[in-house]
């Protein structure tokens, strides 16, 4: 017997519905490439929208077609979101960080037919358009005024082109499981894949997410999410504050800390989200100008291991709350966050901070697990690290354009490694590849650069295992001092002992002025290694194994 209930689809378009009819005086505000801050409600948005979906419509895009943008988080890219979603075709959103080639790579791959670009991309634009035959139109996300001098085939300016358009449309009522977002993984390794995410996943997502024990959204929130659009959709913050009716405020391009303080404090923000350099690059402009936050209650810390101590100085001096979440590309993003259970109030503070760091537990809709190398699964005891496999309502089944299924018998392996504890938090102990081996046991590198970065005098740190001739794989500790600090190696060197088992201790710290990251904010192995092929270990090491 079917149940008797209304059956609506779960599609993007109702979001902005949503939003306009119960939220529609609530501000979004944002920081233009044009330099001023714009403010508009969602109502307005909401109308925009759907003039660039009938704007999109004269330019050909129909149900399936793609629209790439590269585009900073601001009012015109969260328009798109919604246009063409809305409209039944696809928002690609592009990394503008990676190669130019990757680029094309992955316009070309996609089939893109329109890519609206903000004009800080113009170059960018100009040098793909040759290699990119599948964009018919290149819309240059701004007004007449500050149309950029670029050379490519049809050019639009994003203002004319939605000027004239009627501010109705209807949104068609289109099967939940249409696609509606198309996200390419970094591909640090081999080509980038895609990750075509449906109505109904964004929309389960961002139910789930704004809950309280995930990011805890309300009407009462004011929402700025550093973490950018073209990266997992901002972890799905562009669907979650409107739904929640929460004001959003945009940074644009201004991801500093002194462009991100100044709004904090201007729209009276009370929630963010970021990777771990955004959140030191804030914390240094605090320190350095003797500033404090009036507003801003919590930060959620994801895309990399939020460093202990980040936490515990926001948390100290500024009075921050930073919880840590972990998710990925494939999920959408969320998988876990950090929030306590009712019997968590009983434990002392240094217990609650222990629990604090991991990356958190899984909301309602995301299933986790960690196997050994056959694939058996490990216990939940908070202490044995595996690999860890997920499954969920927003997690990945296939990727895009491939054949092959990712899945193992119905789960999707993360590629991290981690440990599970009996009421479902989740430790990320490494990614698999770069989990330190050494005479056969599993050496964190996590755990080595959280203890580093607890040095005063250290401002960031990453943790590799280099050859070894007789251990396999030794850890060498990979150090940026803070600017106008001096320390030892010895001296890091000292802070391990007693915190982790002697043989987990670098053999050596090398110190370099910069470490290099991916496009979406990581430490970037890769590129360490390259730069320390020359390294070798300074004389044999008694190891302690
Ligand atoms: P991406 O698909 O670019 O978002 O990258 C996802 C990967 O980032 C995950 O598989 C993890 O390796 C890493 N990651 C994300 N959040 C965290 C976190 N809180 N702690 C450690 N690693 C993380």
């Amino acid at each position: 017997m079917q149940g008797k209930m209304m059956s609506q689809p779960l599609i993007v378009s109702s979001i902005m519905e949503h939003a306009e009819r119960f939220h529609g005086s609530t501000e979004i505000v944002s920081r233009t490439v044009e330099g001023r801050v714009h403010r508009y409600t969602y109502a307005e948005a909401h109308k925009r929208a759907k003039q660039g979906a009938n704007a999109l419509q004269k330019l050909g895009v129909e149900l399936g077609s793609r629209v790439a943008t590269l585009a900073w988080n601001n009012h015109r890219h969260f328009e798109l979101y919604y246009a063409i979603s809305g409209m039944g075709a696809i928002t690609h959103t592009v990394n503008p960080r990676l190669f130019p080639e990757q680029v094309s790579w992955i316009v070309n791959d996609a089939q893109d037919q329109v890519l609206c670009f903000d004009t800080s991309f113009a170059s960018l634009v100009e040098s793909i358009a040759p290699q990119c035959p599948s964009v018919k139109y290149w819309v240059a996300m701004t007004d007449r005024d500050h149309m950029p001098d670029v050379r490519v085939p049809n050019l639009i300016c994003y203002e004319d082109l939605i000027a004239s358009e009627p501010e109705e449309f209807t949104w068609p009522q289109l099967d939940e499981n249409t696609a509606s977002s198309l996200c390419y993984t970094s591909g640090t390794t081999g080509n980038p894949k895609g990750v075509l995410y449906s109505h109904r996943s964004t929309l389960l997502h961002a139910l789930s997410s704004s809950n309280p024990d995930a990011l805890n959204l309300s009407g009462q929130d004011v929402v700025l999410p550093v973490v950018p659009m073209f990266h997992v959709n901002a972890w799905g913050l562009p669907y979650s504050a409107p739904l929640a009716g929460a004001k959003l405020v945009l940074p644009c391009d201004g991801m500093d800390g002194a462009s991100l303080y100044e709004l904090f404090e201007n729209e009276g923000v009370t929630f963010s989200a970021g990777v771990p350099t955004v959140w030191l690059g804030v914390l240094q402009h605090l320190r350095s100008n003797n500033l404090k936050l009036s507003s801003v209650k919590r930060m959620i810390v994801g895309g990399s291991a939020c460093p202990p101590a980040l936490m515990q100085s926001f948390r100290q001096e500024y009075n921050v709350r930073i919880q840590h979440a972990w998710g990925m590309t494939e999920m959408s993003p969320l998988g876990t966050v950090n929030t306590p259970k009712a019997k968590h109030r009983a434990l002392t503070e240094e217990e609650r901070f222990e629990l604090e760091i991991k990356q958190g537990r899984p909301p309602f809709g995301v299933d986790l697990k960690i196997v050994d190398d056959h694939g058996n699964e490990l216990p939940r005891d908070g202490k044995t690290s595996g690999d860890l496999l997920v499954r969920g309502h927003w997690v990945i089944d296939q990727y895009y354009n491939k054949e092959d299924s990712p899945l193992v018998d119905g789960w999707f392996p993360t590629g991290d490694v981690a440990n599970l504890d009996a009421d479902g938090y989740l430790q990320i102990t490494d990614r698999s590849k770069d989990v330190i081996k050494s005479g056969g046991e599993w050496i964190s590198s996590i755990e080595l650069e959280n203890i580093a970065m607890n040095h005063p005098a250290v401002a960031e740190a990453a943790a590799l295992g280099m050859p070894h001739e007789k251990w396999d794989e030794r850890p060498l500790l990979v150090v940026v001092k803070k600017e106008g600090l001096d320390v030892s190696s010895e001296e890091i060197l000292a802070k391990y002992q007693g915190q982790v088992a002697k043989f987990c201790i670098p053999d050596d710290v090398v110190y370099v002025d910069e470490i290099p990251h991916t496009a979406t904010g990581k430490v970037s192995k890769i590129t360490l290694r390259k730069m320390l092929t020359d390294y070798r270990w300074p004389a044999p090491k008694n190891s302690g194994q």
